[in-house]
């Protein structure tokens, strides 16, 4: 549990539409910032006077768009509209100031939240410009500083986040963007004076902007603290990972005092120098693990200090586990994969298999076959690197065409990204002609849950699988590898459910 506060940013280009927000964001904030830069400039005196009567506490903001506000605003503009609020503050509200105002206002300091905001200026010492930022900041206002930094790799945050730790007054640190959204969820676990959250997902007002609802109930912000165990999925693009949804349900199921949060990693040399490796890192988050994802499964085996003996013969970790400071690595892809298999099929013992795909996935379904005693085929595009694979492995290398594929096989899985929502979505590696005979199509993507490989698999009257039982099988193993305790694979499965419906939903 801490002291901090859930802040949820409205906009609305009318009093109508402010305040129909407001209504709206009761129940989930403590706090509400009415973005004054996004209403029409006719609205804004009849919403000052009455948000002077508002019972809510406030923050007014009217930033300039070179601050990331909604237009741009000249000098005289900004001064006017200060002096109005000046003499209209209601006892709670607290201004954001931005700290390149040049005009000084009427406002008591222990009022005004000091703020900057940065985009892409950034020099190539950061520590520069952060002592800059630092100093303005802290000439400027004796409540809250404010630091919010675009960042395009977790560990970039890295400097904003010692704003929190360093100001020795109550401050705000904000990476934005996806690679800083662990600022925004951890921020009041250690001290920050509020974090920001939209009302919900299609009213993001900043980048990386979490809602208020998941905030709350996903990530639970308010009930952690310094001493909760972190978690995190490190991955390139972590914005479509449903590990965070599955693994904060688990916590919060088993009651573990944790939470898992993304971290959208592109130097992961940098972020376990900066952040995890106790002898190098400059910030302390207490982490106990990692789930690991493209394209790290290979290159974090040289940061670890012991590797499992599945992840070691796989060649790739998925999950990391920090025991007294030790990194050690395992695979939980494996058994991820076998497990809703093997309620198939009882003994795949003589079973063909083919695998597609020659990358990390297809690495950990080849390993899992082989030792099931199945009888195991990679079929790849890159015939020098499936070969190699194959080779590894002991098991036979077919190339996979473009035309016609002859399958003669019993299960057939694809270990590539084709059929996933986005551009692969409508392609699949055979049809449903093709398909005629086999046992089981095996589909590892699991979003969407029925691919076009699936709709080919069933059309041709063959038993399917999709991803979603190994995602789930796979991340309990991490759940059980990280806390000891049995996974809560109900409310696992349910978690990454209604994040699925609420994702084909927006
Ligand atoms: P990866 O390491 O990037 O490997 C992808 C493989 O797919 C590579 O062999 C790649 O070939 C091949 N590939 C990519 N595009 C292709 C195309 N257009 N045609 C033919 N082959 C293509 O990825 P991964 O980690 O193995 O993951 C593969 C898939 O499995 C992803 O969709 C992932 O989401 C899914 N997965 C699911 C689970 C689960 O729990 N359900 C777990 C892990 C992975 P090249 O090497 O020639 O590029």
């Amino acid at each position: 549990m801490n002291q901090g506060k859930i802040c949820v940013s409205i906009c609305g280009k009318t009093v109508a539409e402010v305040l129909g927000r407001i209504e709206q964001a009761r129940d989930l904030a403590d706090v509400i910032e009415v973005r004054f830069d996004y209403l029409l400039p006719e609205e804004i005196d009849p919403l000052l006077e009455i948000l002077a009567t508002r019972p809510e506490q406030l923050i007014i903001t009217f930033r300039p768009e070179h601050q990331g506000g909604a237009r741009s605003l000249s000098r005289d503009e900004r001064i006017a509209f200060w002096n109005k609020v000046a003499v209209r503050l209601s006892a709670e509200t607290l201004v954001d100031l931005e700290c390149d105002m040049d005009f000084t206002v009427n406002i008591e300091s222990d009022r005004i939240i000091g703020s900057a905001h940065r985009f892409d200026d950034r020099p190539t010492d950061p520590s520069q410009y952060f002592e800059h930022y630092f100093d303005e900041l802290l000439q400027f206002s004796s409540g809250a500083r404010k630091l919010a930094v675009a960042v395009n790799d977790a560990s970039d945050a890295v400097d904003v986040w010692k704003l929190l730790i360093e100001s020795g007054q109550p401050a705000i640190a904000i990476g934005m963007g996806e690679a800083g959204k662990w600022t925004r969820i951890l921020a009041l676990a250690y001290g920050a004076f509020l974090t920001y959250a939209s009302l919900d997902s299609t009213d993001v007002v900043a980048p990386g902007q979490i809602s208020a609802a998941e905030l709350r109930d996903v990530f639970r912000v308010k009930e952690i603290d310094a001493r909760t165990h972190v978690y995190a999925v490190l991955a390139g693009n972590t914005s479509y990972s449903l590990s965070p949804y599955m693994q904060n349900a688990a916590f919060r199921q088993a009651d573990v005092d944790a939470v898992f949060v993304p971290m959208q990693v592109g130097n992961l040399d940098a972020f376990i120098r900066r952040m995890v490796n106790g002898a190098t890192r400059e910030i302390e988050l207490h982490f106990k693990g990692f789930s690991v994802t493209n394209p790290h499964k290979q290159s974090i085996i040289r940061h670890l200090d012991h590797i499992d003996e599945t992840a070691r013969k796989i060649g790739a970790v998925n999950t990391v586990k920090i025991d007294h400071g030790k990194r050690i690595g395992y695979n939980t892809d494996a058994v991820g994969f076998i497990t809703p298999l093997s309620n198939i099929f009882d003994d795949l013992r003589g079973s063909r298999a083919t695998v597609v795909g020659a990358g990390g996935a297809a690495r950990a379904c080849v390993y899992a076959l082989k030792k099931a005693g199945a009888d195991v085929t990679i079929l790849a595009r890159d015939s020098a690197k499936g070969s190699a694979m194959a080779e590894e492995f002991d098991v036979r290398f077919e190339r996979l065409t473009t035309g016609h594929q002859h399958l003669s096989t019993d299960i057939l899985v694809n270990a590539t990204p084709l059929g996933t929502t986005g551009e692969h979505e409508q392609k699949s590696i055979a049809s449903a002609n093709e398909l005629a005979g086999l046992q089981l199509v095996y589909d590892l993507v699991y979003n969407p849950a029925e691919t076009k490989l699936i709709k080919e698999a069933r059309a041709a009257g063959v038993k399917t699988l999709g991803g979603l039982d190994m995602l789930i099988a796979q991340g309990a193993r991490q759940f059980e590898i990280w806390t000891g305790g049995v996974a809560p694979v109900d409310e696992m499965r349910a978690a990454v459910e209604q994040r699925l419906k609420q994702s084909y939903a927006a």
